[in-house]
C-alpha cells in the first residue's frame, strides 16, 4: 500500500484563546486582550499527523465557535477514513458538506498537507509545485490606539531590520492618520509604508483624504472603502497614482475574477483564511498574475501554525511579491503555539524546508490556552 493511502483515523479540535501584548484598533474591530483560534490535528492509522489552524475574526470572516462546529460536525464525516493523499477530493467534499467557513477549510487543508509532507519527507511548498522564493519580506502592522507604543514597537522592529510597516488608518479622524504618517516619514525616510483602512471610509470623503496620504509616498492603499462598493474602489484606483490593494473586496477566486474584470484594484491581498486554503490562495494569486497584478500575503490574527501555512503558499507563488504580514507570532502574541520560534531573520520570514510545515506544535502550551478540546475518532473497521 502506498504510504499516501493510509486512512485518517482521528481529528482533534481545540478552541484556544491567546493573550496579546497590546490592544489593536483596526477600525472594523478592536482586539483588546485575546485572540481566539481553532487548532486542528489529524492523525492517520500508522500514527502520522498534521496540524492546521483556523483564525477567524468575527467582524471579518467568521467566528471561532462556528468554525469549530464546522470541523467537528460537518467536515469530520468527509475526512475520517479517507486516504491522506486525497487532499483535493477531501477539500471538494468539505465544500459540499458545509457552505462558507473558509477558515475551517484552511485548517483542514493545512493539516492534510502537513501530514502528507511529514510522511513523504517533503516541505509543503514542494507539495504545492515547488519553491519560487525562500524568504519573504515581513511587514509589521501599526494599530495601537496609543501611537507612542507604536513608536516604541517601530524602533524595536527597525533595529531587527524590518523595513515594511502597515499603518491601520481610518480608525479615528483624518488628522490622526496624517500626523502619524508625518512622524513615521520624518523619523524613517527609507521605510516602506503601506496604509490599510479596513473599509473605514465612505466614498464621499475618501478621495480628498487619500490625496493627502499620497504625499507621504506610501507603497499601496489597502481597502479604503467597504468591500462591496466595487464601483468606488474602481473610481479611487483611476483617480490616484498610488496602487489600491483589495482585501475585503476579494475573498476567493470568483471575486478575484470580478476584480480583474471590473478593474477595481492594482493588487490583491491573498489570505488562506478568506479563500479557504493554500491551493485556493494560489488560484487567487494566479488570477492576479494573469491580469498583471502583484499580490500581497495577508493574514488574520494568527499563531505561527497559520503563519507557516501562508509562508509555504507564498514560497510557491511567484507574484505574491509584496511581502507578508506574519508578525503576530513574534511581535503580538504573549506566547505562540509553535515549539520553536516562528522563523524570522533580518526582517524576512525564512520559509522552512523540513517535512510538512517544518515546525511542530507545543501541545502542553496548546492545552494550557485551550477553552475546549474535542477528540473525534473513526469507528472500528
Ligand atoms: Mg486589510
Amino acid at each position: 500500500m502506498s504510504m499516501l493511502a493510509d486512512p485518517i483515523t482521528r481529528m482533534q479540535v481545540w478552541h484556544a484563546a491567546l493573550p496579546v501584548k497590546r490592544p489593536r484598533d483596526h477600525g472594523s474591530g478592536l482586539v483588546a486582550d485575546k485572540v481566539e483560534v481553532i487548532v486542528l490535528r489529524i492523525e492517520t492509522r500508522d500514527g502520522a499527523y498534521g496540524w492546521g489552524e483556523a483564525s477567524p475574526w468575527a467582524v471579518f470572516t467568521g467566528t471561532a465557535e462556528a468554525n469549530a462546529a464546522a470541523l467537528q460536525r460537518y467536515i469530520s464525516p468527509v475526512v475520517l477514513g479517507r486516504s491522506i493523499g486525497d487532499v483535493a477530493a477531501i477539500m471538494a467534499d468539505a465544500d459540499k458538506a458545509v457552505v462558507g467557513h473558509p477558515e475551517a477549510k484552511a485548517a483542514l487543508e493545512t493539516a492534510l498537507l502537513d501530514c502528507m509532507g511529514r510522511k513523504s519527507g517533503l516541505p509543503v511548498w514542494a507539495l504545492l509545485g515547488g519553491r519560487y522564493r525562500a524568504t519573504i519580506p515581513l511587514s509589521v502592522s501599526l494599530a495601537d490606539p496609543d501611537f507612542a507604543a507604536d513608536l516604541d514597537l517601530m524602533a524595536r522592529i527597525h533595529a531587527e531590520k524590518v523595513n515594511i510597516i502597515k499603518l491601520k488608518t481610518g480608525t479615528r479622524d483624518h488628522k490622526f492618520d496624517v500626523d502619524r504618517l508625518e512622524r513615521l516619514r520624518r523619523d524613517y525616510p527609507e521605510l516602506d509604508i503601506r496604509v490599510d483602512y479596513n473599509q473605514g471610509m465612505q466614498p464621499f470623503e475618501a478621495l480628498r483624504r487619500l490625496r493627502d496620504v499620497e504625499a507621504f509616498n506610501v507603497t499601496f492603499i489597502e481597502q479604503p472603502v467597504p468591500g462591496h462598493d466595487r464601483a468606488a474602489m474602481a473610481e479611487l484606483k483611476n483617480a490616484l497614482d498610488t496602487p489600491i490593494l483589495a482585501d475585503e473586496s476579494v475573498f476567493n477566486p470568483r471575486q478575484a475574477v470580478d476584480a480583474v474584470r471590473d478593474r477595481i484594484c492594482d493588487c490583491i491581498s491573498v489570505k488562506i483564511m478568506k479563500c479557504g486554503g493554500l491551493r485556493r490562495g494560489l488560484e487567487v494569486a494566479a488570477i492576479a498574475e494573469a491580469a498583471g497584478m502583484p499580490a500581497y500575503g495577508g493574514d488574520m490574527f494568527e499563531t505561527g501554525i497559520a503563519h507557516l501555512a501562508g509562508a509555504h503558499m507564498i514560497a510557491a507563488a511567484p507574484n505574491i511579491s509584496l511581502g507578508c504580514e506574519f508578525y503576530q507570532a513574534r511581535y503580538y502574541l504573549e506566547e505562540d503555539l509553535l515549539s520553536a520560534p516562528f522563523p524570522i531573520e533580518d526582517g524576512h520570514v525564512a520559509v522552512p524546508d523540513g517535512p510538512g510545515l517544518g515546525c511542530d506544535v507545543d501541545q502542553d502550551r496548546l492545552n494550557h490556552y485551550a477553552l475546549s478540546a474535542k477528540d473525534i475518532s473513526a469507528g472500528p473497521e
